[in-house]
């Protein structure tokens, strides 16, 4: 018994308090800032491998960008990475960053759909697809569920089957042969439901975007609760985006 506290005592706390307010310690690329400097834009342009930068002026997709920091590497006057991990969204152009926005990305309480407060506010079962993913957002799904993050003391985990689930969570550019799989278990989800799209493949497809074995027509006919960025996605970039868009009544 002993050793037992002994042990406990030299871990100390194994879970994030409060993984609204924590610092990410280390590396970590979130919200980029853009200033006004002038660089040479066609040479930045064409540095970024997914198209993520547009110019006049300079703009950072984040549905489209891998976070692989070479524009802030090549250009470090003009482009820095803060460590801001709340960069989930419920509307598309809100992960458009352009020169000297410095306000933090937040889901919008006016456009979030009044059932998913009322009926999915304390309690979210999630029924995740790897739709051509190659594991690493799904691995970061799996941490936010693990000891450190504790995603569950929100009432969010996720379920085995669809039927369970208040909505599905894609990760993966969709490729075709994931295309139905995607349609069946957004069908076999009861009503009220939402689509949260977690990883720049499954926002944008990436790097897959032009790729013959991508379907993304799925996306044509439904909309999207939420988009959370990264590549993969943080724990923390999950956790926050989920609560934000289930919790906060403004
Ligand atoms: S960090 Fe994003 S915007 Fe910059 S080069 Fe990489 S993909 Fe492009």
């Amino acid at each position: 018994m002993l050793n037992n506290l002994k042990i406990v005592y030299h871990q100390g706390k194994q879970y994030i308090p409060d993984p609204t307010t924590v610092e990410v310690p280390g590396i970590f690329r979130g919200r980029p800032i853009i200033s006004d400097v002038k660089v040479n834009e066609t040479e930045l342009l064409e540095l970024c491998p997914t198209e993520a930068i547009s110019a006049n002026p300079i703009k950072i997709d984040l549905g489209k960008c891998t976070f692989c920091g070479e524009c802030a590497m090549r250009f470090p006057g003009k482009i820095t990475f803060t460590k801001d991990y709340k960069l989930s969204t419920n509307e598309r152009n809100r992960l458009i960053i352009g020169e000297g926005d410095e306000k933090q990305i937040e889901v919008n309480p006016e456009t979030v759909r009044k059932e998913i407060h009322k009926v999915l506010g304390r309690s979210l079962k999630l029924r995740q697809i790897s739709a051509g993913g190659d594991n690493s957002c799904e691995m970061e799904l799996n941490a936010a569920n693990n000891v450190q993050f504790d995603m569950s003391r929100y009432g969010i985990d996720f379920v085995a089957s669809p039927r369970h689930a208040d909505g599905i969570v894609i990760t993966g550019p969709i490729t075709k042969n994931m295309a139905e799989a995607v349609q069946i278990c957004y069908d076999a989800t009861p009503e009220p439901k939402i689509i949260v799209l977690v990883g720049t493949d499954a926002i944008s497809g990436g790097i897959f975007v032009d790729s013959a074995a991508v379907d993304r027509s799925f996306l044509d006919k439904y909309h999207v609760d939420l988009y959370v960025p990264g590549n993969p996605a943080h724990p923390l970039t999950i956790i926050n985006g989920l609560l934000d868009l289930t919790r906060k009544l403004k």
